[in-house]
């Protein structure tokens, strides 16, 4: 692939060029566009479609072109390997309607689905967005199971709400978020996919209209430009791995989050996509989930036990503990200043057989002492104040003023920390990804802020914004990057065609 010198683009035709980020070379707006187009064609860099990031949005995107008709099919990846946060996903895909779960005899609505994602978001999701996932779903299910030959385990609850709507992919020893890339991979290369590994996109390329005609990337050989007849999607995840972001978009607590997945999700959604006026939407949302990053273990089932306090460092209650991980999560980054807390159990808690078999398996330390006071000893507290903390929470668990307590505790059905050995498990709040960027509409298309789709931009997956607001069901990331990275795929096909 030849380097797009100064030189090589003015005798294109490419004139108008702005002021580039990029000095000494001229990636800037393309102002005759069709030349720009000619001249890529005839050195071997235009293609049908581009894709940015090989996480499962952007392989299934790509895949999706071709299977619509597009010939030439361009997957830029920053790194020589997939290493998104699809490859640390547990690998639940949620959905409805599939053919394995109607095999299952399991009875669910598209209506009923609809609204469950929407009263997740507390009605703030797109609902154009999370209808059209709610359509396309089932299809999406399928495909993953027919076409790409994922191993889907039996249907489970999801946890909230309680309906069997969890595709958990099998992992075959690895997550089974990975087990999805590599199966997507081996697609991909199977349709002809062209793998541009270790190539990082720094700007797209626009026309004289602003529609999006390619892109700018770094290699290690140095800058080159990719160019398009279909358009570009955009499914370079999130920006969980970016603490000027989080920082900016969310608040300096954020950036104090652990991060339980990938460093390589930095917010290219933004940078690339803002200076082409795209409508940012929810940036200040994202998943949050416990985790010691230490050794990346997830302390999660203590945390959902329904047993024991929470303290903070120095042994402060700080958050009702019957809230979800999630809030739990996101509260030990927010109200503590060192995102360390503890979680302090008695050995009635069901789980924590389970659980400090798993920490010892994981060369992951936890304490256990038979008093509180020993306990307390072991992770720096004050004895006094720990035990003032159980002493505390035991009474109000004998006298049912739980909800007096500051902050409150709310389990339904509370148990006394009272059997010895006591058990402290350590947790810091941790980011999972997040949900803001560019807001797509149904076809995947980037909208502007003037409230129109900038041609030939598409982005999909935790790229794009829209589809998600405070939480979501479990597996509907990963069935995000399904249907819009699917949808996505279709449409640069069309628009390629229509281009001929
Ligand atoms: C611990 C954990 C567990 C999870 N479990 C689940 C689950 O069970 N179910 C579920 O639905 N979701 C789950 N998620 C969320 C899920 O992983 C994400 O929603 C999903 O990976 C998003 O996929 P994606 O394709 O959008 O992005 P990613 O998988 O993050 O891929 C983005 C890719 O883009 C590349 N890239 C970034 N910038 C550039 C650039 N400038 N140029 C070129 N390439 C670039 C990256 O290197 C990366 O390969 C989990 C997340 C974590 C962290």
């Amino acid at each position: 692939m030849t380097q797009l010198s100064r030189r090589t683009i003015l005798k294109a035709g490419v004139a108008g060029l702005a002021a580039s980020t990029l000095p000494g070379i001229a990636f800037a707006r393309a102002k005759d566009g069709q030349a720009a187009l000619e001249k890529a064609a005839k050195e071997g860099r235009l293609y049908d479609a581009i894709v940015i990031g090989a996480g499962a949005a952007g392989l299934t995107a790509a895949i999706s072109a071709i299977d619509n008709g597009a010939k030439n099919v361009a997957l830029l990846e920053q790194k020589d390997r997939p290493d998104g946060n699809a490859i640390y996903a547990l690998g639940s895909v949620c959905g409805w309607g599939s053919k394995r779960q109607i095999s299952e005899g399991i009875k669910d609505t598209a209506e009923d689905f609809y609204k469950a994602m929407m009263h997740v978001s507390n009605g703030r999701a797109d609902p154009a967005l999370t209808r059209q996932y709610t359509n396309d779903i089932p299809a999406g299910l399928d495909w993953l199971q027919e076409v790409v030959g994922v191993k889907f385990g039996k249907v489970k609850r999801a946890p909230y709400p309680r309906e069997f709507r969890v595709n958990k992919i099998n992992g075959e020893g690895i997550t089974g978020g990975a087990q999805l890339v590599q199966k997507l991979l081996a697609l991909a290369k199977k349709r002809g996919v062209k793998f541009l590994w270790e190539n990082r996109a720094t700007r797209l390329l626009t026309d004289n209209k602003g529609g999006v005609i390619g892109v700018a990337v770094m290699t290690p050989e140095g800058r080159k430009a990719y160019f398009t007849k279909g358009g570009v999607t955009i499914a370079t995840g999130g920006f969980s791995a970016n603490p000027e972001m989080t920082d900016k978009y969310i608040g300096g607590w954020a950036s104090r989050l652990a991060i339980r997945g990938s460093r390589s999700t930095t917010g290219a959604n933004i940078a690339l996509t803002l200076p082409l006026n795209a409508k940012m939407v929810n940036m200040d949302q994202f998943h949050a989930g416990p985790i010691i990053a230490e050794t990346h273990v997830n302390p999660n089932e203590v945390l959902n036990s329904g047993y024991g306090i929470i303290v903070d460092a120095r042994g402060k209650r700080f958050v009702d503990e019957k809230n979800t991980y999630v809030i739990k999560a996101k509260a030990a980054a927010q109200l503590t200043i060192e995102n360390k807390a503890w979680a302090i159990v008695d050995s009635d808690c069901k789980v924590i057989d389970k659980m400090t078999k798993r920490f010892q398996r994981l060369n992951t330390k936890y304490y256990t002492a038979n008093t509180i006071e020993e306990l307390a000893k072991q992770i720096n507290i004050a004895p006094a104040v720990l035990q003032k903390d159980v002493d505390d929470y035991n009474n109000a668990v004998k006298n049912g003023t739980l909800k007096q307590m500051n902050p409150p505790c709310s389990y339904p059905k509370p148990f006394p920390i009272a059997k010895a050995p006591f058990f402290a498990i350590p947790y810091e709040g941790g980011m999972t990804a997040t949900f803001g960027g560019p807001l797509i509409n149904p076809k995947a298309e980037v909208q502007s802020l003037e409230g129109k789709s900038i041609p030939g931009l598409y982005a999909a997956g935790n790229a794009a914004g829209g589809l998600f607001f405070r939480d979501y069901i479990g597996g509907a990331q990963l069935g995000g990057a399904t249907v819009f990275g699917r949808i996505a795929g279709r449409e640069m096909a069309a628009r390629a065609k229509a281009a001929k």
